[in-house]
């Protein structure tokens, strides 16, 4: 069960952290052709403005000590900055400039005063910390990813405005960088005395814990390609992830809220501060909301606007979004609050300030969601399929050519074609490709239908030349999948994929060309120990039902042929009980229930259950103990368990 808790974690591209391969040493200069792509870019942009460079470091108290974050003993650092000091420097050829840009100023870091009574910590983690004054102590908004970058956040906020006690903490959304980190500013024991509150949008926990257990295994992988987590950091590998420079590296955890917010309007004073809430399901998390402060006109929009086009698709894998919802949200916050509010800040990037450039950058926002969402179904009802509306689709200039508006994290590119896929699915109607041949089985017959590997090479070393990048990698990909041990052809799609990655504007897009050249060239290179450290506090978050869930995903059909089981179980201290029978190579599980004529009724805690989940002990250690207890067939829960396949985390992407 490991692997449940790995995404956790591993999404959030811990790994970031000297763990590149040598690989990277074979990289490539830019191409003339990249270099031009990269220069038009110049010309688009106004890049003369420099006010996000003025915001991103107004109100600059102290910035962190040393740019590093390391615990004592600890072989690597929980954050470093050091490492992107090659970002100093005006440009690079091998970097998309606009992305070279946001990358520079996710580099401001440290302690800021937003306005009075509104501080935050940035650039020691992933997201942005808020840490709001009241009347004899804070109010501190999502802290982090790990421990340790927000007991870090905390200790320079002690430093520089006093110690003061934390009376409550929001969590805005149910993403890892948004609340995991809590362990290292908050006690749990705080929080069950109610001495803390924990305030967190309906549905939280349970979208903390389920949304990337299913398919954890799958969005791991492909995680740490978006993040490029086994890239060097430099000038030809990992520059940036779009929403700050990474995630840090440490301890999550998770404290359950004690306070569920489920209405817009809502309205709170926790030690003298005044708050009201927005609540915003299926925005950019599915359980999410914006906070307002009116004594101090300010207004946390959390991750609903930020200064990049978020992703409505995120490429690791996940269920698309729903921008209209997304842009409905915003627009309902600009009429709720865009006539008072003079500072306004998110969970990450930089504040805005004053009313008329707050409320423009909501409504370019607001725009731009709106924008995808109508201009796709506007061409798909013409007929356009999703890869045409995601070559032909433009976004007008007035919103294209707003910086917050580019594709640092998302890309007009993955975004509209994640709108067609979520209103029309995969299929774009073309009865040629309803049941196309897999990827090896097409790749041969392409090759062989083209003259051979080394006449396709031929060619596509041409269109190399030519610069016709997307071209090269996927006709190599073809070559490749149908001989993976071909060198010249990897090394080709390589290079393709490495331009491709150089010139892209959107972070994760830079980061999985170069991770696919990197792996290309070197193959994959397991990390021992990556991402397996399971979180105790996510797996007690666990329902047991979505652990039987995960057992379903996890058997072996082959193995469960013909198989019929069924086992009761009854959990004592959490007063539960489940059905659970195989049948059809199928589990399927009643809550509540107890069948009739079972082979087995298992007994046991839920907190034995959890060493279980984690998967440092079996059933079989717990009855050993005696921490569990079995009627009926004692053999029943083993052959259950025999059944379950784990999943390896390091498949193939590039390769077959
Ligand atoms: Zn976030």
């Amino acid at each position: 069960m490991k692997q449940i808790c790995r995404i956790l974690f591993l999404v959030s591209f811990s790994l970031v952290y000297a763990l590149a391969s040598q690989a990277a040493d074979k990289a490539n200069d830019a191409t003339t052709v990249t270099q031009k792509a990269n220069k038009e870019i110049l010309s688009i942009l106004p890049f003369k403005n420099k006010q996000d460079f003025e915001d991103a470091k107004r109100g600059l108290i102290a910035e962190l000590p040393g740019g590093l974050i390391q615990t004592e003993g600890r072989k690597r650092p929980n954050w470093d900055l050091n490492q992107y000091s090659f970002l100093d420097a005006d440009s690079s050829a091998t970097v998309n400039p606009s992305l070279w840009r946001q990358a520079q100023l996710n580099m401001f870091n440290g302690l800021f005063k937003v306005t009075d009574h509104i501080y935050q910590v940035r650039g020691l983690d992933l997201a942005s910390i808020t840490f709001i004054e009241g009347k004899t102590g804070w109010i501190v908004i999502d802290p982090l990813t790990v421990a340790e970058t927000a007991k870090a956040a905390l200790e320079l906020a002690s430093k520089h405005l006093g110690e003061k006690p934390i009376h409550a903490v929001i969590y805005t959304h149910s993403h890892v960088d948004h609340y995991a980190g809590v362990r290292g500013i908050v006690s749990e024991e705080d929080v069950q005395s109610g001495k803390i509150s924990i305030i967190a949008p309906k549905g939280f926990l349970e979208h903390a814990v389920s949304e990337n257990v299913i398919a954890g295994n799958v969005m791991s992988r492909r995680a740490q390609y978006m993040y490029g987590a086994f890239l060097k950091k430099g000038v030809r590998g990992q520059v940036d992830a779009g929403l700050g420079k990474g995630t840090g590296s440490g301890t999550p955890g998770l404290i359950a809220p004690t306070v569920t917010i489920s209405e817009t309007g809502h309205k709170m004073t926790i030690d003298g501060v005044e708050i009201v809430f927005q609540v915003t399901p299926g925005t950019e998390a599915p359980a999410e909301m914006n906070v307002y402060f009116p004594q101090f006109k300010a207004l946390c929009m959390t991750e609903n606007v930020t200064h990049t086009l978020h992703n409505l698709y995120t490429l690791r894998g996940a269920e698309v979004r729903d921008s209209k919802a997304w842009s409905y949200y915003i627009d309902e916050a600009i009429e709720l609050f865009g006539k008072d509010v003079e500072v306004e800040f998110a969970s990450h990037h930089w504040p805005a300030w004053e009313n008329r450039n707050i409320v423009h950058l909501m409504k370019i926002q607001r725009d731009l969601y709106k924008y995808l969402h109508d201009q796709t179904l506007h061409l798909a009802n013409q007929g356009y399929t999703m890869l045409e509306i995601g070559e032909m689709f433009k976004l007008p200039k007035s919103l294209a050519g707003e910086f917050p508006n580019r594709g640092y994290y998302g890309t007009v590119s993955h975004n509209v074609r994640a709108v067609y896929n979520k209103y029309l699915g995969y299929f774009d109607g073309n009865p040629a490709h309803l049941n196309p041949l897999p990827p090896v089985a097409a790749g041969k017959k392409y090759v062989e239908f083209m003259g051979g590997a080394d006449e396709v090479i031929k060619k596509a070393s041409t269109a190399y030349e030519q610069g016709e990048y997307r071209w090269v990698a996927e006709v190599m990909s073809h070559v490749v999948f149908a001989d993976p041990q071909n060198k010249a052809a990897r090394a080709l799609e390589a290079d393709a994929l490495e331009q491709l990655g150089y010139q892209a504007e959107s972070a994760p897009w830079r980061n999985f060309y170069l991770m696919g050249a990197q792996e290309l060239r070197g193959g994959v290179h397991k990390i021992e120990g990556a991402g397996t450290t399971a979180s105790p506090d996510t797996v007690a978050a666990m329902t047991v039902g979505m652990f039987f869930d995960y057992l379903g995903v996890r058997l072996n059909a082959e193995k469960a042929e013909g198989k019929k089981l069924s086992i009761n179980w009854v959990l004592t201290d959490t007063n539960e009980k489940y059905g659970l029978s195989l049948e059809n190579s199928v589990l399927n599980y009643l809550e509540g229930k107890q069948l009739e004529n079972v082979d087995a009724t298992i007994t046991l805690t839920r907190k034995n259950m959890n060493f279980v989940i984690q998967g440092k002990k079996t059933f079989q250690d717990l009855i050993k103990e005696g921490n569990a207890s079995v009627q009926g067939r004692q053999e029943a829960v083993n052959e259950l368990m025999a059944m379950m396949d784990t999943f390896d985390l390091w498949f193939n992407i590039v390769l077959p």
